[in-house]
């Protein structure tokens, strides 16, 4: 599904250049679950980024499903993304003046799909995540655990084949953390792929195989025993 080939991104401001990846090459198999791990800085976010054609890479190869993505147009990312990739951050990032309910809508309003259709896949996945209760409140009015599983929502309510999670446990406590990774751990099941970065050994024992990361490049993988 994800080929990469000599990745590198180089981060330019006026005075200093920053190397944050320095020649990734990696693959992802269709309905795998990949954690990516390393210490703060060694370019975890900037590869889930690419991943998640929210950035173009300096050099280098990105095939998803087999066609050149590395070098795309910004409206083009966007429209790749639209329906493909669902994105799950550390922060939720919902937008605090929608509600529960339009926030978790608004990929399928995107996609133009028609308001009945809207809601009764609304309903369905805030079911799924167990959010059903909070759905005409607004994001402030939940706790994070809450705000996560909105968000996972949203990420996957046009059944994306690819899910992002930057650290999505980051800001949760231990019984929130793990009901997030159990619903990943659910929709990878149910066939999404999945890309994770975390800094939980924990959290990464639910992923097949590991990546380390130091200095923007892959210093080893590892298969899980599961
Ligand atoms: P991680 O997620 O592993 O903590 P990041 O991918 O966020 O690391 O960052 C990798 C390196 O790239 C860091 O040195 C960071 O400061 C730098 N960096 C990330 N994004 C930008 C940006 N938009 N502009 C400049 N430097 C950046
Ligand atoms: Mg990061």
């Amino acid at each position: 599904m994800i080929q990469i080939k000599d990745l590198k991104k180089v981060f330019r401001t006026e005075e200093v250049e920053t190397v944050a990846l320095n020649g990734i090459s990696m693959h992802v198999t269709q309905g795998e679950f990949i954690a990516i791990m390393g210490p703060s800085g060694c370019g975890k976010s900037t590869l889930l980024n690419i991943l998640g054609l929210l950035d173009n890479p300096t050099s280098g190869h990105y095939l998803l499903d087999g066609k050149e993505v590395g070098n795309l147009k910004e409206k083009e990312r966007t429209q790749s993304r639209k329906g493909n990739i669902g994105f799950v951050f550390q922060s939720f990032n919902l937008i605090e003046e929608m509600t529960v309910f339009e926030n978790v809508e608004l990929p399928l309003t995107y996609l133009k799909v028609k308001a009945a259709e809207r809601k009764k896949r609304v309903e369905e996945t805030l079911h799924k995540m167990s959010i059903s209760h909070r759905a005409s409140h607004f994001p402030n009015q939940l706790s994070g655990g809450q705000q996560q599983r909105v968000a996972i929502a949203r990420a996957v309510i046009a059944n994306p084949k690819l899910i992002l999670a930057d650290e999505p446990t980051g800001n949760l406590d231990s019984k929130n953390g793990k009901d997030v990774m159990d619903l990943l751990t659910e929709l990878n099941q149910e066939g999404a792929t999945i890309v994770m970065v975390t800094h939980s050994q924990h959290d990464a024992s639910f992923a097949h195989r590991t990546i380390n990361l130091f200095d923007g490049q892959i210093i080893t993988e590892v298969e899980s025993k599961m």
